[in-house]
């Protein structure tokens, strides 16, 4: 068998698609994207397929050594991103070909079910209290929020007062026995971060994720040590190498990208490196059905698995979902919080390829807002 093309798919809201064609008319499909970066990657894409064409898909491995060291300069979000599709789509072949779920060639199932976490949007408490009833109506057991909007690097009191409220009601709503999750996206300073996490402690976050930003690994240590809040990190890191530092300075929970770290060849090294560390693992997903799928893959063969993350009704996406891509939208259907194990060879889920050539007409041109304090100066987003 042999591969004989790459095509790519530009689709809405912000994702983008890759589809790996065989002599023998197996196709695997994945998702290589970056957010807000998409044709950067597309063409990276198409820069890593030229080493592909004519080689056989089944050598994943090999193929993913090759993609990632190849080229002579390597990693970083672009590069990985590209790679991470690539991969993914050549796991897919390989389940086709040997008729089983990525899960199983990676060892089979070491659970029988994933928990998945729903997103909550809303700055008003009104709007915050709306959006956990509906995903407890849903039957969700665990969602994230963010901490807050756009904050000081060193938050004021109002700031952190507002912080510890948004937590503080949310346990309120979700009772002792569902969870939270709150996303700082990096706004922090150190310092910042110290003054807060021990204020939300008492409600009992299940991890508090990217208090400080990820190229920072050096001042992470005291910000692990400021309160016994689980700290989680990772969507902007992109290899085993990147992961080292925060394990060794205390991350309780590794977030890798399925579609920016590597792929699912990448990701389960970055799995079993964080159990050295007794970390566990909840995939970065706020993406399509392929990368969704691929993490999927991953949860039902990694014993350290925490908790996966999905794109449903997140509120970056309105107008188009992850379900309106695949012919088989049962397998991203999760009852009482949980997805099923997927049962379908591959990576388990049937693309509506009409669907992808109708949106990549359409494309994109998603970016993520540029924020401002009120001084004028940049502010994380
Ligand atoms: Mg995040």
């Amino acid at each position: 068998m042999r591969i004989t093309g790459v095509e790519t798919f530009l689709v809405p809201p912000r994702w983008l698609f890759c589809r790996v064609q065989t002599d023998e008319g197996v196709v695997g499909w994945g998702e290589p994207v970056v957010e807000g970066r998409a044709e950067v990657v597309r063409a990276a894409v198409h820069v890593l397929a030229e080493y592909l064409i004519g080689r056989d898909p089944l050598r994943v491995e090999d193929h993913w050594q090759v993609m990632s060291k190849g080229g002579f300069y390597r990693g970083g979000p672009v590069l990985s991103s590209a790679l991470a599709g690539l991969d993914q789509a050549l796991w897919d072949i390989a389940g086709k070909v040997h008729d089983a779920p990525v899960h199983v060639l990676l060892g089979g199932p070491v659970r029988s079910r994933v928990r998945m976490y729903a997103w909550v949007g809303g700055d008003e408490p009104a709007e915050l209290a709306d959006g956990i009833a509906a995903r407890v109506e849903a039957g969700f057991t665990a969602v994230k929020m963010n901490a807050a909007g756009r904050t000081s690097p060193l938050p004021t009191a109002a700031e952190v007062a507002g912080i510890v409220d948004r937590v503080a009601l949310a346990r309120e709503l979700l009772g002792p026995h569902r969870d939270v999750a709150v996303d700082f996206h990096g706004r922090f300073t150190a310092a910042g971060a110290r003054r807060v996490l021990p204020l939300i402690a008492p409600f009992h976050p299940l991890f508090a994720e990217e208090p400080v930003l990820p190229d920072r690994p050096h001042v992470l240590s005291e910000v692990v040590g400021a309160s016994g809040v689980p700290i989680a990190t990772g969507e902007r890191l992109y290899s085993r190498w990147d992961f080292r530092p925060v394990l060794e300075a205390g991350v309780a929970v590794v977030q890798p990208d399925l579609s920016h770290a590597g792929g699912i060849s990448e990701t389960r090294r970055i799995a079993a490196l964080a159990e050295v560390w007794d970390a566990q693992l909840a995939p970065h997903c706020p993406l399509g059905p392929l990368a969704l799928a691929a993490s999927l893959q991953v949860a039902f063969a990694t014993p350290n698995f925490l908790i996966q993350e999905h794109s449903i009704g997140i509120h970056y996406d309105q107008g188009d979902d992850l379900l309106g891509y695949v012919l088989d939208p049962e397998v991203f259907r999760f009852t009482d919080g949980h997805a099923a194990r997927p049962t379908g060879p591959g990576l388990g889920v049937e693309i509506d390829e009409a669907a992808v050539r109708r949106a990549d007409q359409r494309g994109h041109a998603w970016r993520n807002p540029v924020w401002r304090h009120e001084d004028g100066a940049f502010a994380e987003w």
